[in-house]
């Protein structure tokens, strides 16, 4: 055991067996070196964090920073990224690496890699993606991907006029994922139904925010978790559905779990915060996200699934535009670029919801960082209280509340505007040094580690 620095003294904290009053022993290779009863440890520096509540650093399995998409490139960096994770109790990103025009896999990868090294503040993953442009060499390099410490792979169903994959690439794609050990994250939507979808409702010249939500059905999901979860089976390759928005795709994914198939999937705090209501407005394109925002049925589902494990995660698919970039009022939905900023507020909303009693502590941890380390095959090194777990800690006064308005995400809205939520983080730890204490960040560019991703 590593000498004790730091004792959290008698903290309530969300730990792997449950939630008890306890002390954290922070060791000085910035592991958690015990825990213990409350007033059992000792160190230098002994903090009181009675009536405070303590859960595992979030892990953030879907985040897009300096993100082409649609013409344009999301506002932040890897920088300004992070520190807003940080800020949201976030001390674990994955990065999707999609290749750019002209790019291959491997390309992006190393792109993305160059990018994250002198930059990022929290500690990183990053993921692989296979698109459209130059998709047989990019399939050919697969293999080499966990050599580079990338275990996943990330693909589109939908968006096939510029990235995405159709069904038979998709399929080859899981054979070779399947081979080499690979999880395939991927974005299901049936490419022709959201193409119909789309000419409909410009046929009818509902071009505004409505529009958008309209021509990406429920329906449009479901079918395309149901084909892709075929393949998967199939071919035997360990898919992740990403974004789930929908009550079908809840349930399909249940029924094919219960006859014992091995599938993961995720929703996003947009999904179980947010209701369809907003596109109604003449600013709704800044809640423009593919799918779309939906009704209080589907929202209902999603959190049943949350809380029955039919989810195991929830990730924020941070997508940082600004308002400037979403267009003016009356901007063709086709021209809006396609994401909500929400890396700084996935933690924050899950804790509000955990205050007001609607999601057990423990299942909180589930969906915010065990759950997506499992995935990442990170666990328990990342995603929990545990001895000799990195100490990466959250402490929440749970008393206190959350604006939802701000944050420190390079944009100049949010989607929870006029917006609070129950308790505030007051300190974030990631490896045993305290990063964010208030409103103060001590984190500086680059001190961000890689972490190498196990294939399966
Ligand atoms: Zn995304």
């Amino acid at each position: 055991m590593s000498e004790l620095t730091t004792v959290l003294r008698g903290v309530d904290a969300v730990l792997p067996g449950g939630r008890r009053t306890a002390d954290i022993g922070i060791g000085s290779d910035g592991t958690i070196a015990a825990i213990g009863d409350a007033g059992s440890l000792s160190a230098r520096q002994v903090r009181d964090a009675a009536g405070l509540v303590a859960i595992p650093g979030g892990v953030d399995l879907h985040v897009h920073l300096d993100t082409y998409f649609g013409g344009t490139t999301t506002r932040d960096d890897f920088t300004t990224g992070t520190r807003a994770a940080l800020f949201g109790g976030t001390t674990t990103i994955a990065q999707f690496a999609i290749p750019r025009p002209g790019e291959t896999t491997l390309d992006a990868a190393e792109r993305t890699e160059v990018e994250a090294r002198d930059a990022a503040l929290s500690d990183y993953a990053v993921h692989g993606s296979t698109v459209r442009e130059r998709y047989e060499e990019s399939v050919a390099q697969l293999p080499e991907l966990p050599a580079r410490g990338i275990g996943t792979v990330k693909i589109f169903a939908a968006y096939t006029d510029v990235i995405g994959l159709t069904p038979d690439q998709i399929e080859r794609l899981l054979g070779v994922a399947a081979r080499s050990g690979l999880t395939v994250f991927i974005h299901a939507e049936t490419d022709d139904d959201v193409r119909a979808g789309i000419a409909h409702e410009v046929d009818l010249g509902e071009t505004g925010p409505v529009g958008h939500a309209r021509s990406r059905t429920p329906a449009a999901e479901t079918s395309s978790v149901g084909a892709n979860a075929e393949l998967a089976r199939r071919t035997g390759a360990r898919v992740y559905f990403v974004h789930m928005s929908s009550a079908g795709s809840i349930a399909e994914l249940a029924a094919r779990r219960a006859r014992g198939e091995r599938l993961f999937a995720e929703t996003c705090p947009h999904y179980l915060f947010l209701d369809e209501a907003l596109y109604a407005r003449s600013d709704g394109a800044k809640w423009i996200c593919s799918p779309p925002i939906r009704d209080a049925a589907n929202r209902d589902a999603l959190w049943r699934g949350v809380l029955d494990g039919t989810l195991d995660a929830v990730s924020s698919d941070h997508n940082c535009f600004d308002v400037d970039q979403k267009g003016p009022v009356g901007t063709d939905f086709r021209k809006v670029p396609n994401g909500l900023p929400g890396i700084e507020f996935r933690v924050p909303l899950l804790v509000g919801a955990a205050i007001e009693g609607r999601l057990p502590w423990e299942r909180l941890v589930q969906v915010s960082s065990e759950g997506p380390a499992k995935v990442l095959g990170l666990w328990p090194r990342k995603g929990a209280l545990a001895a000799g777990s990195d100490a990466d800690i959250v402490l929440i006064d749970p008393g206190a509340s959350t604006d939802l308005g701000t944050s420190h995400m390079a944009t100049d809205y949010s989607p929870y505007a006029g917006q609070s939520s129950r308790g505030r983080i007051v300190s974030v730890y990631r490896r045993g040094d305290l990063v964010v204490d208030g409103a103060n960040l001590d984190a500086r560019p680059g001190s961000g580690h890689r972490l190498t991703v196990r294939p399966n």
